[in-house]
């Protein structure tokens, strides 16, 4: 070994070989010293077996390859001389190169790109040679007794110490880069401070001269001070002649008063009293308070009053002018405007501080939030499993046994007399596995079968499957998912999928719905997963570009009869290529609307794909939206898989099979995987003729919503921050700026939010009706015992004070619209003081209105997945919904849905109701109401669980890169 490292290290090889090589290098010495089975010197040989050794049979000794190297060499050698070698790198170069389109390729190029290959290969046959010799020196370890898979450990072992002192070493680099960014920022701070605070100083000194030009000594007949010469901090009397002005006739004589032009506002209030004089010299009606100099004074200003500031109301202000006197012995000036800057400097560094250290925590607070919301959610997610599958311990841990429980009742393999379990990690990539294993019942009395694994250092996934008989027959492969858990704790990472969204709305820069919200938070969460994603978007003249950041020109190409000049940003984090065709597509001054809608988007869709193809980009998944990019999926697989995009996979997602039905069907056929986003809108869906045919592709995943742009702990527009620990709080302060913002009756009211789109698919005739409902004064509403209340024996009717409700909603449809607004002015002269109908879009107002209100009615006949429900738990908030879709798989109902929601690890988080009549909506809006009324104590602890439930990507982001995953298989 030691003799073919150096004749490779003189071939420069070594030195190409990975960092991986080098550490097993560096690491001989320490193994020689440390492993006491390892007594001759091992090193590069080993790293290369842990790839290899499962697979491979280690040769027995003395039957190893003759002259290895001999053979590599000759073989090296021999390829130049083939007499197809040129042409066919010429050919493959071209296939290589040929999506860049070169076509031409000089005679030098070829040469140096045979060098290439040649290089290449040698490295290659070296790389094998390396490994065969490898595997020897690790047969004889074996036959020495040294035990393989022990051996395996050692060096992972050793290698998860060199990670750990690698990334301990990295954390210290961090922390120092980031010591010297902090230094540089304070720095800057500092310099910033000193500016502000020389440029306020000089403001106030141009205001001071102006009042110090003012400034007397004394006004003859009017006022005067005793003594003569005073300084800051002593004690003058203030002589005021009050026959000299308007207070002649007052009762009382007050001075308010401040200094250096009002600097600090009203810092001097005395009331004066009569002085008394008996010297004729001073004419009048004299008066006097003793007043301290304010320290830092060189003018002091005042008025007269008949009152103290806040009972006075004749004034003597000196004909609008007010009064000033000059302090004679203050400091010489230059001096004190030098002091003055570096009091300012101090106060604005000061001012600085506190804001920082209050941002500091929040940022932390938030940060603590949000990692043990995910985690309780990866917890509540793998419990939620346990009825089929689940893992002792819950959470698996790289390096230490697992146990398996696996429970077939519940799945296809019901009933079946064995169950063989086959297992591997890494998606299955794994050198351990998939051997199965015979499942054994669990001893606790359950229906549970389990076994057991040790769970390798290289591990981040555990994949396994079921089957019936030990060598196949009937699978449980969780429907073509296959089941895949984490393993925390190991020495490798999952290696990242490349996702591209080709879409045509997105929030905030071009959002008209859901599916705005859905691409932006969708890709965030994947990519806080550690994945790359990139979204191609049109670049539409209504973007609101304030929203994307480091906006510049990327390149141009030729597609469709028309340049299209590509621009690349981010928005909320996510980078985003913005397409713009010059032929005027996106010029329209709007997202959809006009006629040639259909049109303008099959051909940005295609021009997106062709950016892809030109750009030289490959990405694992093509995800595309609705009908508006729907045509990606079959123009993909009609143009574009054969020719350079051959590993790339379409995922469709459906957001709403009302629009555009033909398109969603065409690409349903087209696409590799299709998801809608709830469950049971994939139910309620799977019957429609574009759907059925490919059902076996089609999945529901839920969507969530984005945590950081909904979260009342950072949220700019309400007034009181909160969480669920200060919900109530934070909801009463909502509550009462959101009255105060619409003119509604400031009071302690149940107060109804309806946020929505006003179309027919909310539900509008149940919308009219519920604020009619809403506002009957005093019915008498019939109400069911509630859960959770031990008032109630069986039906009672309560009665109710007023409740207000608040709807904000636009309508596309100029009718409806037109409808809405006559009843907003009906309802606002009838009951201004608790209706109000605000019918337009206005998303910083929806986020006071998810605040302030107590319930959110969602009354849609129907709903793919809804995200208002959603973002009104995350606002402590209680949703009233009709069951459909979405609705109905995230809003569990308190009196009838217990059981569901534990199902789903949850407590039951609303009101709902079925059918789409009167009588429903009333069914649940009363219940909800009279819980307010009857239950105050349950109601507030029901805003904190809805708070505490998680409706953020956490989950669905997991499932959708299953699915990413299970769309390459
Ligand atoms: P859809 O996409 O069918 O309109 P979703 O419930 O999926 O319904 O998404 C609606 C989104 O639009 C939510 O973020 C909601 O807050 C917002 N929204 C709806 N109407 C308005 C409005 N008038 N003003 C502000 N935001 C609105």
């Amino acid at each position: 070994l030691a003799s073919l490292e150096s004749q490779y290290n003189s071939n420069g090889f070594l030195h190409q070989i990975t960092a991986s090589a080098d550490f097993s290098r560096k690491k001989q010495g320490r193994m020689a010293a440390s492993g006491p089975k390892s007594s001759s010197p091992r090193g590069l040989g080993r790293r290369t077996t842990v790839g290899s050794a499962q697979k491979k049979t280690p040769k027995k000794n003395g039957e190893k390859d003759s002259n290895a190297t001999s053979t590599v060499t000759n073989e090296v050698l021999e390829i130049s001389k083939l007499p197809g070698a040129k042409a066919d790198v010429e050919k493959q170069s071209s296939v290589v190169f040929g999506e860049r389109n070169v076509l031409d390729r000089s005679e030098t190029e070829v040469d140096a790109l045979l060098e290439l290959k040649l290089k290449a290969e040698r490295e290659n046959l070296r790389r094998k040679e390396i490994e065969a010799l490898a595997e020897e020196t690790l047969a004889r370890d074996v036959k020495n007794g040294m035990d393989k898979v022990e051996f395996e450990n050692f060096l992972l072992e050793e290698k998860w110490r060199e990670q750990e002192k690698l990334a301990k070493e990295e954390a210290e680099r961090e922390r120092q880069e980031e010591e010297k960014r902090r230094i540089e920022a304070r720095k800057a701070a500092i310099e910033a401070d000193r500016e502000q605070a020389k440029a306020e100083t000089q403001k106030r000194r141009e205001m001071l001269h102006q009042a110090l030009e003012k400034a007397v000594v004394s006004a003859r007949n009017v006022w005067y001070i005793e003594p003569k010469n005073f300084k800051g901090e002593d004690k003058v009397k203030l002589y005021y002649n009050k026959r000299s002005g308007p207070l002649a006739n007052a009762k009382e004589i007050w001075i308010h008063g401040g200094f250096n032009s009002w600097v600090d506002g009203l810092s001097i209030v005395e009331k004066l009293v009569d002085a008394e004089l008996k010297d004729d010299s001073k004419n009048g009606d004299w008066w006097f308070a003793e007043v301290i100099v304010p320290v830092r004074a060189l003018v002091i200003d005042w008025v007269f009053a008949d009152g103290p500031p806040e009972g006075a109301f004749l004034y003597d202000n000196n004909s609008r002018k007010d009064f000033h006197a000059l302090v004679p012995l203050t400091t010489p000036e230059e001096a004190y405007w030098s002091e003055e800057e570096d009091r300012m400097f101090r106060k604005l560094q000061e001012e600085r501080r506190l804001k920082e250290e209050a941002m500091r925590v929040k940022m932390e607070k938030t940060a603590r939030l949000k990692a043990e919301t995910k985690e309780r959610t990866l917890k509540m997610f793998l419990l939620s499993q346990k009825d089929v599958v689940y893992t002792e311990p819950l959470e698996i841990q790289a390096g230490s046994p697992v146990t398996v429980l696996y429970n077939p009742s519940n799945t296809v393999l019901n009933g079946k007399p064995e169950v063989w379990f086959r297992g591997s990690f890494n998606r299955w990539t794994h050198r351990l596995g998939p051997l199965p294993q015979k499942m054994e019942a669990a001893d606790d009395g359950s229906s549970h079968l389990k076994t057991s694994a040790k769970v390798p250092l290289d591990a981040y996934m555990m994949d396994f499957v079921f089957s019936e008989k030990e060598d196949g027959g009937m699978f449980d492969n969780k429907d073509g998912l296959d089941y895949h858990l984490p393993v925390v704790g190991g020495i490798a990472k999952e290696p990242p999928l490349h996702i591209v969204h080709i879409a045509v709305e997105m929030a905030p820069i071009a959002k008209v719905g859901g599916l705005g919200d859905v691409v932006t938070s969708l890709s965030r969460a994947v990519q806080e997963l550690s994945h790359n994603v990139d979204i191609i978007f049109p670049k539409y003249d209504c973007i609101k570009y304030n929203f994307v950041k480091d906006l510049q020109f990327n390149r141009s190409y030729h597609w469709g009869g028309t340049e299209i000049k590509v621009w690349h940003g981010k928005v909320e984090g996510v980078s985003v290529y913005f397409l713009d065709p010059q032929n005027g597509l996106f010029q329209r001054g709007c997202v959809y609307g006009c006629a040639d809608d259909a049109g303008r988007f099959g051909f940005f869709c295609h021009a997106a794909l062709e950016f892809l193809l030109q750009g030289g980009f490959h990405p694992d998944i093509l995800h595309c939206h609705d009908w508006s990019s729907a045509p990606v999926s079959w123009l993909f697989k009609d143009h574009y898989t054969h020719y350079g995009l051959i590993k790339t996979r379409v995922v469709f997602t459906i957001h709403n099979l009302e629009f555009g039905a033909g398109a969603i069907g065409k690409a349903m056929t087209f696409a590799d995987k299709a998801t809608t986003v709830s469950r049971t809108y994939a139910k309620e869906v799977a019957g429609n003729s574009v759907i059925s045919p490919h059902l076996y592709k089609f999945h529901g995943i839920v969507n969530g919503i984005d945590p950081d742009i909904w979260d009342p702990y950072n949220d700019n527009f309400i007034p009181v921050p909160y969480t669920s620990e200060n919900v109530l709080e934070g909801k009463r302060a909502a509550k009462e700026e959101l009255q105060k913002r619409l003119g509604l009756k400031s009071a302690d009211l149940p107060l109804v939010g309806i946020i929505t789109r006003l179309t027919h698919q909310k539900g509008i005739h149940l919308i009219k009706h519920a604020i009619r409902r809403t506002l009957e004064r005093n019915g008498q509403v019939l109400t069911q015992p509630l859960k959770g209340l031990v008032m109630n024996f069986f039906t009672i009717f309560t009665s109710f004070s007023s409740k207000q409700v608040v709807l904000l909603g636009s309508a596309p449809d100029p009718r409806i619209q037109n409808d809405f607004v006559n009843l907003a002015n009906q309802l606002h002269s009838t009951h201004g003081d608790r209706a109000r109908l605000v019918l337009t879009y206005d998303e910083p107002l929806s986020h006071l209105i998810y605040a302030g209100a107590d319930f959110i009615l969602v009354p849609s006949i129907f709903e793919p997945c809804g995200l208002t429900q959603l973002i009104a738990m995350r606002y402590g908030s209680v949703p009233v919904v009709r069951k459909t879709g979405g609705l109905y798989d995230t809003v569990f109902d308190v009196d009838h849905d217990k059981e569901r929601a534990q199902a789903q690890v949850l407590e039951p988080n609303g009101f709902s109701f079925d059918g789409a009549d009167a009588p429903g909506v009333d069914y649940a809006l009363n219940r909800a109401i009279s819980a307010w009324y009857d239950g105050r104590e349950w109601f507030n602890s029901l805003c904190k669980t809805l708070m505490e439930q998680d409706w953020s990507w956490n989950r669905p982001a997991l499932e959708y890169i299953e699915l990413y995953h299970s769309a390459r298989k």
